[in-house]
């Protein structure tokens, strides 16, 4: 699917006479790969989890928005991809409109695929089907590894989490080895 297909859903339930939001035409991928937060005070507050991937933003609606804490899980619901241009969308959908309430962006940044699949980084198209992305977030207020599992497969139900220090640990002082290595051969 392209892009531009991707986006179909998105198109269709907005009018973009009413609403501020971006039609997204533009779909340059960016040199590094982008997430972004938005606290969506709609019907319903919540807070909308985007990843870049393939020309799109992949988006997630997270009731109780992220948590810092490993101890946390959330639940995100997978929900329409939006276009790139979205991610530094802030304003409000007026009334009537779909999403209808204030959407302001709570933090973004770029991120950096972590899934590997016998040494190999598993490219985030594939960790989305397969349900099991992890993520090194470099954001303001999401900073360090995340991760998501779609965990009820007939629904678009899936985990937010942030990983577990220890497990982050292990892997940096797995970088600092390698690093020791290349110096002393
Ligand atoms: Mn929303």
């Amino acid at each position: 699917m392209t892009a531009k297909n991707k986006l179909n859903a998105y198109k269709k339930r907005r009018h973009f006479a009413k609403t501020p939001e971006p039609i997204g035409t533009k779909q340059t991928p960016s040199k590094r790969p982008i997430f972004v937060v938005q606290k969506h005070a709609a019907r319903q507050l919540h807070y909308d989890f985007r990843l870049e991937s393939d020309g799109v933003l992949k988006s997630w609606a997270i009731p109780k928005g992220p948590s810092t804490s490993p101890k946390e899980k959330r639940l995100a619901i997978m929900t329409d991809d939006h276009p790139l241009a979205y991610a530094h969308f802030e304003g409000t959908i007026p009334k009537g409109e779909y999403g209808a309430g204030t959407v302001k962006i709570w933090d973004k940044g770029t991120y950096r695929n972590l899934k590997k699949k016998n040494g190999k980084i598993v490219p985030i198209k594939q960790c989305i089907k397969n349900g099991e992305i992890e993520v090194w977030l470099n954001g303001k207020k999401l900073k360090g590894g995340y991760v998501l599992i779609h965990f009820k497969p007939e629904e678009q139900s899936w985990l937010f989490k942030k990983m577990a220090d220890e497990k982050k640990k292990k892997s940096e002082t797995k970088g600092k080895a390698y690093a020791r290595r290349a110096l002393h051969g």
